[in-house]
């Protein structure tokens, strides 16, 4: 929901995908967050799923001249994925955060 995964009211992003520094309702301190680029992955996946068939659809089933098919599934593999980042980089920051999720050190290994 974008929102802080300690008390669920703040917001959790500043900009688009750029994490606050701390929540402003509860004050979470959020510098650690980093959920590199495991949201990309998912995004990639999914939207590679929804605009392929629909290539398929555009230029097989309503046959569709090929580079109005291509231009339309460009746009929307666009509009998906930065429709799609924010909700997926959240949720995986929230993962991070409910776990204790960290980089792993030399102490982790003794
Ligand atoms: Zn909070």
């Amino acid at each position: 929901m974008l929102r802080c995964p300690e008390c669920g009211k703040g917001a959790v992003f500043a900009a688009y995908l750029r994490f606050r520094d701390a929540c402003a309702v509860c004050n979470a301190d959020f510098k650690s967050a980093d959920a590199g680029d495991g949201p990309a992955v998912f995004v990639i996946l999914i939207v590679g799923a929804i605009v392929a068939p629909l290539l398929i659809f555009l230029q097989v089933g309503l046959d569709l001249p090929d580079t109005l098919a291509l231009a339309i599934t460009i746009a929307a593999a666009v509009a998906l994925c930065l429709a799609f980042l924010p909700p997926f980089k959240a949720t995986l920051f929230a993962l991070q955060w409910k776990h204790k999720a960290r980089e792993a050190t030399h102490e982790d290994v003794e």
